[in-house]
């Protein structure tokens, strides 16, 4: 019996090696590194061929809220398939995009009125951008036509979403062929030279490079976009809520859009349901994916204000429509899964109920600042994120050749946790539905794969 799994694993990764070039992999890795190909998945649990368990710690790349093969999610999937799969959403429309919209709108804060359906993050961040430029076009602003992004920003990987994007690793290669956008130093509050400061004074220090720039080039600018609270691909890197306030009384005297990436923080991560709930604010533009399908189908949406929507509702002669699609748009499998994941927000008060994981795994995470080779433990909401450095005390980080984070992942896979570090950060970001022993075993392999990974 175990022969045979063995065979059919073995099997499995020569046809997936020999036919499919994996995402954000150097595939030369896989001589070293297993690749694992997945049966099946309950829970927080993934199952591979030879009956090994995997905790997916990471949510399946943050997309998983409720956990795989969720029965609910799946019901309301299955009620839909046998009604309709889909069918384009211009000149036509279906009861879940309806439903969803509406209840995205009402879950936002009270001038945002309109939902504008994509089918993946980098495209609504692309569509976003156009959205922004083509406003500013419509009432007569002219010289608006750039961005301006943070340091070591992530939004995406299309060419619009690299271009405003930071994060050399992924972004430096293409450059030539990427639109220019101005780049203000985060508010990154890891970057505090001083552990006397607060991180909302910090981050309120570094608003002044903001100002800066604002001051100088609103003219030219449509938008400034920015994630919410935590810089998921940038390493998780966090700052204070006091940022997104004082950015939304600049933009509001500058008259420059402000776009809420809440691509990776929205949905409870962040420990509210957006991220920007935290200062108080209304973005213009608020792009949403990930979470929104509970993990389970392609789906974004783009959420702004009747202020933005009038400014293309014209004579059609006129062109000032926004003629952006994609083909799978507002997808009625994908809306009908977004429609269960809210169901289940509000049957279960999800976000009350994180409040004490999120204490949970706090208490538990706490202990590693005091390992060596440990520079900084930090947590927002749902996301908990440690830094590994060669030197603790002056942050000096281990070179990246090192590799450090492959050793962590390794050490994930072989103790049944899916660790997946972005360079020297191991981070924990779960479905919400994981159970305080699974925290636990979580807990028990990042403290054994820090210190496999610094030796
Ligand atoms: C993942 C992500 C994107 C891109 O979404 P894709 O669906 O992967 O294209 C954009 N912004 C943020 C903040 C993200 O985390």
């Amino acid at each position: 019996m175990k022969k045979n799994k063995k065979k059919k694993l073995d099997e499995l990764v020569r046809r997936d090696l020999s036919s499919i070039w994996h995402p954000c992999t150097q595939m030369k890795d896989h001589e070293s590194i297993p690749m694992i190909p997945i049966r099946s998945g309950k829970g927080v649990w993934l199952y591979d061929y030879e009956d090994n368990k995997y905790i997916d710690a990471i949510s399946s790349w943050w997309v998983n809220l409720f956990g795989h093969s969720n029965s609910y999610i799946n019901s309301q999937i299955k009620r839909q398939l046998d009604n309709l799969e889909h069918v384009l959403l211009a000149g036509f429309s279906h009861e879940p995009a309806i439903n969803l919209a509406e209840r995205l709108i009402k879950l936002s804060p009270k001038d945002i009125k309109k939902c504008f359906f994509t089918d993946n993050g980098s495209s609504a961040i692309d569509a976003a951008m156009k959205m922004s430029f083509h406003f500013w076009k419509n009432v007569g602003y002219k010289k608006k036509r750039k961005f301006i992004a943070l340091s070591n920003s992530y939004h995406g990987e299309t060419l619009g979403s690299l271009s405003i994007s930071n994060i050399d690793l992924y972004k430096k290669t293409y450059t030539k062929i990427l639109k220019d956008t101005i780049i203000v130093p985060s508010p990154d509050c890891y970057n505090k030279l001083n552990d006397g400061v607060s991180d909302k004074d910090h981050t309120s220090k570094m608003f002044k490079h903001m100002e800066e720039i604002v001051e100088k080039k609103h003219e030219e600018i449509c938008a400034i976009i920015i994630e919410p609270l935590v810089q998921c691909a940038g390493y998780m890197r966090m700052y204070h809520p006091v940022y997104l306030k004082l950015l939304r009384e600049l933009c509001d005297k500058y008259n420059v859009h402000l776009i809420a990436d809440e691509i990776a923080v929205g949905f409870g991560r962040t420990g509210t349901m957006f991220g920007y709930e935290q200062a108080k604010i209304t973005p213009d533009i608020i792009c949403l994916s990930k979470g929104i399908t509970g993990g389970y189908l392609t789906l974004s949406t783009i959420l702004t204000t009747n202020l933005i929507y009038e400014a293309f509702y014209d004579e059609y002669i006129k062109l000032n429509a926004f003629l952006h699609s994609h083909s799978y748009s507002g997808n009625a499998l994908a809306c009908s899964a977004a429609n269960a994941t809210l169901d289940l927000f509000a049957k279960k008060n999800i976000i009350q109920k994180n409040k004490s994981t999120a204490k949970y795994i706090n208490e538990k995470f706490s202990k590693f600042k005091e390992l060596d080779y440990v520079s900084d433990v930090r947590q927002t909401g749902m996301i908990t994120a440690v830094e590994l450095a060669k030197d603790k005390k002056s942050k000096k980080p281990y070179n990246w050749k090192e590799r450090r984070g492959i050793k962590a992942y390794k050490f994930g896979l072989e103790n049944n946790v899916i660790l997946r570090p972005l360079g020297n950060v191991i981070y924990f970001m779960p479905p919400y539905i994981i159970n305080k022993s699974e925290i636990n075993h979580v807990v028990d392999v990042v403290e054994g794969a820090i210190k496999f990974a610094t030796k």
